[in-house]
């Protein structure tokens, strides 16, 4: 199918886009990397007048330690962020989940924020955010803001961000040799949207794990926290974790919701094995 007719323009500063969403309002849309934007226009299932393409603002692609911090800018595309030797060091978790993410050439297009942004359920980066308690950056007609990723996705492709608003980059706490991190996916065939995915992040306490957050996606609408399973698995009980699993995948065009609870276990336990090794 082909997308119905709108048109196009090319922002050059945050200042212009923020500016023409304002003025644009529900009939504009942000153009980022297009590998989800361009597949649900040319299904109609949207059809704004106006594209404003963002790929063009300087200053939002970057990827940089600041303090304790990873900062991601939003139009690192997926490649980059793959690639790069901070993210692997800083960031293990991101860099376990890059190689999911669709296939090559999609990788080289969609971008970071873009995958924040859209919010797929079933998406692995919206998860890591979680597991991470990463912050995301916003710029709108009111200035900058940041929404903790606890917060931010908020229902089936629903999220904090208002209309008029640009997501700018996300942060992460950087890793330290404490830092462990474990994921997990199941997917019909490699770069498929997942089944059911698990990304975890934690800290070697001891001989136990502390800070703990297990996030799970392609669960729900939403990323989802597994709240009671992080307790029993921070204590080392494995079996304890997988049945204190306490959320219903409702059933999907991939599997039904019973199937996804049993692959849930089943990564919990993968990660856990995961989470309990060191670093190299
Ligand atoms: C065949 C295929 C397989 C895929 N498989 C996977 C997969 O396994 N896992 C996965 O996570 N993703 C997958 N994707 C999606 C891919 O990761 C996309 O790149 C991503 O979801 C969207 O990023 P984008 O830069 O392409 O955004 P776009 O398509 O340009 O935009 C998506 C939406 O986000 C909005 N948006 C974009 N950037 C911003 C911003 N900075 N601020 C505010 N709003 C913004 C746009 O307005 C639009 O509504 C797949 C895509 C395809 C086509």
């Amino acid at each position: 199918m082909k997308p119905a007719p709108f048109a196009y323009t090319k922002a050059r500063t945050l200042k212009e886009a923020v500016v023409l969403l304002s003025k644009h309002k529900d009939d504009a849309r942000l153009l980022a990397g297009g590998q989800s934007l361009i597949a649900t226009l040319n299904m109609r299932l949207s059809a704004p007048d106006l594209l404003i393409d963002i790929n063009g603002i300087k200053g939002l692609d970057g990827i940089a330690k600041k303090g304790k911090f990873v900062e991601i800018g939003a139009l690192a595309r997926h490649a980059q962020v793959e690639r790069s030797e901070m993210i692997a060091k800083h960031a293990p978790l991101i860099a376990l989940a890059m190689p999911h993410i669709g296939h090559p050439a999609i990788r080289n297009r969609g971008t970071f924020g873009g995958s924040i942004a859209f919010a797929d359920p079933a998406a692995e980066l919206p998860a890591c955010l979680l597991a991470l308690g990463a912050a995301i950056e916003i710029a709108g007609p009111k200035g900058k803001r940041k929404v903790k990723a606890d917060a931010f996705f908020k229902g089936l492709f629903e999220t904090a961000l208002r209309q008029q608003e640009i997501l700018i980059a996300v942060r992460v706490p950087a890793a330290d040799k404490n830092t462990r991190a474990g994921f997990a996916e199941l997917a019909r065939r490699h770069g498929d949207y997942a089944i059911v995915g698990l990304a975890a992040s934690a800290r070697a306490d001891g001989k136990g794990l502390s800070d703990l957050r297990l996030a799970y996606f392609g669960v729900g609408p939403t990323p989802v926290r597994a709240i009671k399973a992080e307790a029993a698995l921070a204590k080392g009980d494995v079996d304890g974790a997988v049945a204190a699993l306490d959320f219903d995948p409702p059933d999907d065009v991939q599997a039904t919701g019973a199937v996804k609870k049993h692959l849930a276990g089943v990564l919990l336990r993968r990660v856990a094995t995961q989470l309990s090794e060191a670093r190299p």
